[in-house]
């Protein structure tokens, strides 16, 4: 990659679609595509993101989030990978589609070898909306990514003047411009306009501490998500047993279930196929400490979480007790 030569950072923009790249009714917020705009476009639609920093685009796919696949994440992963070893990138932005943006940023967080900045960030209004969200998210994302406190800090998303990390972050709003939070566990920090102010870190492993890598694989283990509500029927987990390679149990409370699920969960383990137990609860902690069923914990995971550690975790052990640890450091 060619940059200007100056005192300023060289970032690199990663754009991959979502609304942030979408269009639509001139001044409207819904019935937009998203995806429609090159992330070039993007780049230079903020003229200010030329004071703060040398950036450069690379447009890896243009889709909605939800057809992001676990292939692309593990392109994407792979691409920040190769880029971070030029020694003239300090860092990276990647546009993204909110409504899989948690899970791209985790699967990151898990999976990229530096410490360079990792920022993630996206809109929720169109490009064509009255007041588009995007080009100033995008502005803060390149301000995040540009500085030395941003460093080796994991995986960050930038949205609606606020610092994120990967693996809290989570869509709180469906439609709000601050539409994403930590849940009870706050933000990282603030962005005002350029300037940066870090007050948390996350002291969970991740990106150059992690042990998982994907450089050579081109499929994930696949995991599903089995919902219990009350009267849920077992066939549930049955069918994830014939169908995937390891299943996160939607929980209710502290990742709990009717006896009949539970019953079936301690023989699916015992067989030596991988339950993680999560909650279907925004808030709070599922361990073995408050439930007397044994298995694997998610922690403070979701369920769209836990099955992205579950499926790297495969691809160094089966081992429960194995997995259970990964679950307690990451
Ligand atoms: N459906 C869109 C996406 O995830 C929503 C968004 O970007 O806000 O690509």
């Amino acid at each position: 990659m060619e940059f200007v030569k100056n005192e300023l950072k060289n970032i690199i923009v990663i754009g991959t679609g979502g609304t942030i790249a979408g269009t639509g009714e001139a001044g409207k917020t819904i019935s937009y595509q998203s995806g429609q705009i090159e992330v070039n476009d993007l780049v230079s639609g903020v003229d200010d993101l030329k004071d703060i920093a040398n950036v450069t685009s690379k447009e890896l796919l243009s889709v909605d989030s939800c057809d992001i696949t676990e292939e692309d994440w593990i392109h994407l992963a792979n691409y920040i990978n190769e880029m971070a070893e030029d020694e003239d990138i300090d860092g990276f932005v990647v546009t993204h589609g909110t409504d899989t943006l948690e899970e791209t940023a985790f699967f990151l967080n898990l999976t990229v070898k530096t410490s360079k900045p990792v920022v993630i960030t996206g809109s929720m209004r169109p490009s064509t909306a009255m007041s588009p969200d995007g080009p100033f998210n995008l502005f803060q994302a390149v301000a995040l990514a540009r500085s030395e406190e941003s460093i080796g800090k994991g995986v960050l998303v930038a949205f609606s003047d606020a610092i994120y990390g990967a693996r809290d972050i989570q869509k709180v709003n469906t439609y709000r411009t601050a539409a994403f939070s930590h849940r009870d566990l706050g933000s990282l920090g603030y962005i005002r306009d350029d300037e940066v102010y870090f007050y948390n870190s996350s002291t969970k492993r991740h990106t150059f501490n992690s042990e998982f890598d994907v450089s050579n694989i081109s499929e994930l283990p696949y995991i599903g998500i089995a919902p219990f509500f009350a009267s849920a029927d077992v066939k549930i987990l049955d069918y994830f047993h014939e169908n995937t390679q390891g299943v996160v149990l939607s929980g209710a409370g502290c990742g709990g279930c009717s006896s009949v699920w539970d019953k079936r969960i301690k023989e699916l383990m015992a067989s030596g196929f991988p339950v993680v137990r999560s909650s279907r609860i925004a808030n709070g902690l599922v361990t073995s400490e408050y439930t007397t069923q044994k298995g694997i914990f998610s922690n403070t995971l979701s369920p769209q979480k836990s099955r992205i550690l579950l499926a790297l975790a495969l691809t160094k052990t089966n081992d429960m007790d194995s997995i259970s640890h990964i679950f307690n450091v990451y």
